[in-house]
């Protein structure tokens, strides 16, 4: 192991090889000097260095290192920079700032974070300062970022649900620059939360323009995922037809039984733009529960001073109360009911007993009806609730992952056990797809999926040193059995990572070699060109 922990040059013989394009496999070698992959098929052993380590990988495969386009990784990476929910799982790039917001966005140096930041002597300002804090702490994968619509807008609007002025336009116009010329990848929007609900498309546009401009891509998580769905796709079109920006439609997903069966339908629409010559597309995770807050069940207006005055409407005996219980019912039902809601974590201690029970459950317990138990629960966690939302369907699911303009993602978080329990998408979404959905199922070949989660998601990206296996690119590189892979994190148990991860090579050097990882971190901070 220290040898392999030591050296800079590998020959990797006898491999399965899929090089990202979506071509059949060849049978061959893999050169790897000083981060490149330098040679790779038939490699002429005049080539090989004479210090390189040889190492004999039959029956084994190779494919490009997997670029992760929707992660929320960006605060998790500082405070676990070795990233093992990422590398176990065969991630080597992941682009974090999803949802509209990022951790170099000023509303993340929150107090509450603000104590684990500093006791590691990392602290940053803004998001060129967040970078190099990312650089500071060495993480063992790739990051790249987008800047989130939410931050520029409470930079400029704070918490206020207004219209910007057209001063204030302005101001957010300059502040997407800025963004970019930093190095971000582009732009995300989170419309279904605060602030994004507060956005026209308007608004969205004036941020989309700069990003545009630097060829870079607006990722956007759609105001709604369910009854109107199909609405907020058109939204998504008309920010991406009028600022002219290469978009992509974040965990694509119908949400709620009354809306299965729309997904085909919304990549109807996305194929019928794409024959307009817009450049839309989307991504989705391999699962049928999504992860978000409690908040969400929440009527707009409530929400539209901020979450601390939302608490205030909330509360035993507020005016407002009856017409929100009604309306958040009304909502919720829509969507698939408050037995669908699994309360993931809360913030005050003495509701922790309903961590891993449904909001349903939970009302049992205490005689309540669900929806007043549900504001009850918001209201004792300062809204800080998370949530796990079992509510979409494997057709629709099926029907997404075969499009081939989608990609996969994970949506998840870097985060370790001792931090509780999280989705199982943080830990077990490629090698998921690799078992569940190519292997067991036959839903895409093996070629086609390592496609959806390199060269594809690369190009949306325009990160274009990684995703594919050729001589000059960098040796990002994950070697699988394609016999035995699979996740194997779940809803109960989600902390047992993936089997058939062999090895995992970023920029060069082993992060991962026989199963475990080497300690080694040599992942860089991505930034756009
Ligand atoms: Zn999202």
């Amino acid at each position: 192991m220290e040898q392999i922990k030591a050296a800079n040059c590998f020959l990797l013989e006898n491999l399965t090889i899929y090089d990202g394009t979506g071509a059949p496999p060849v049978s061959g070698d893999i050169l790897i000097c000083d981060g490149k992959i330098v040679a790779l098929g038939r490699v002429d052993s005049s080539a090989v260095p004479a210090g390189a380590v040889k190492y004999d990988c039959s029956g084994l495969c190779a494919s490009p290192g997997f670029i992760d386009v929707h992660s929320h990784s960006d605060g998790g990476i500082i405070l676990h920079p070795e990233a093992e929910c990422l590398i176990r799982q065969g991630i080597t790039t992941s682009v974090g700032g999803n949802c509209g917001g990022s951790a170099g966005g000023t509303s993340f140096w929150t107090e509450k974070n603000r104590s684990k930041y500093l006791a590691l002597g990392v602290r940053w300002e803004d998001f060129p300062g967040f970078l190099s804090a990312v650089e500071q702490v060495q993480p063992a994968v790739n990051l790249a970022m987008l800047f989130g619509h939410g931050d520029v807008r409470v930079q400029v609007l704070g918490n206020s649900g207004r219209k910007p002025t057209p001063e204030e336009k302005q101001k957010m116009f300059d502040i997407a620059c800025e963004h970019m010329q930093a190095g971000a990848f582009g732009v995300s929007s989170g419309l279904e939360y605060v602030p994004g609900r507060f956005a026209d498309v308007d608004e969205l546009v004036t941020v989309s323009k700069p990003v545009a401009e630097a060829d870079g891509i607006h990722s956007m998580h759609m105001r709604n995922e369910g009854p109107a769905l199909f609405e907020a796709v058109q939204e998504a079109l008309e920010v991406t037809e009028k600022s002219g920006v290469r978009f992509e439609i974040s965990h694509l997903k119908a949400v709620g039984e009354d809306n299965w069966g729309k997904l085909p339908k919304v990549l109807e629409m996305l194929d019928e733009a794409n024959a307009r010559g817009i450049d839309i597309s989307a991504d989705v995770y391999p699962y049928l529960a999504s992860s978000t807050e409690l908040a969400i069940v929440l009527p707009d207006w409530v929400l539209e001073n901020g979450k601390a005055a939302a608490v205030e409407l909330l509360v035993e005996g507020s005016p407002v109360r009856e017409r929100i219980v009604a309306e958040s019912h009304a909502r919720t039902e829509k969507q698939g009911g408050w037995d669908k809601i699994v309360v993931i974590s809360v913030e005050n201690p003495e509701d922790k007993w309903m961590e891993g029970l449904n909001v349903q459950e939970i009302a049992l317990n205490s005689g309540k009806p669900p929806q007043e138990e549900a504001l009850d629960i918001l209201v004792s966690s300062k809204m800080r609730v998370s949530i796990i939302r079992h509510s979409m369907s494997e057709d629709d699911l099926i029907a997404a992952m075969k499009h081939p303009r989608v990609c996969f993602v994970t949506d998840g978080h870097v985060a370790v056990e001792a931090e509780g329990n999280i989705h199982p998408r943080s830990i077990g979404t490629y090698p998921r797809v690799l078992g569940r959905y190519v292997r067991e199922k036959n839903v895409l070949t093996l070629e086609e999926a390592i496609r959806k989660m390199t060269s594809l998601p690369a190009s949306k990206m325009q990160i274009r040193d990684r995703g594919v296996l050729k001589p000059g690119m960098a040796a990002d590189v994950v070697i699988f059995d394609s016999d035995t892979i699979i996740d194997n994190s779940t809803f109960q148990k989600p902390w047992q990572f993936p089997s058939g991860i062999f090895g995992v090579f970023v920029n060069g050097r082993p992060v991962l070699w026989e199963g475990d990882p080497t300690g080694l971190r040599s992942g860089k901070v991505l930034r756009k060109r």
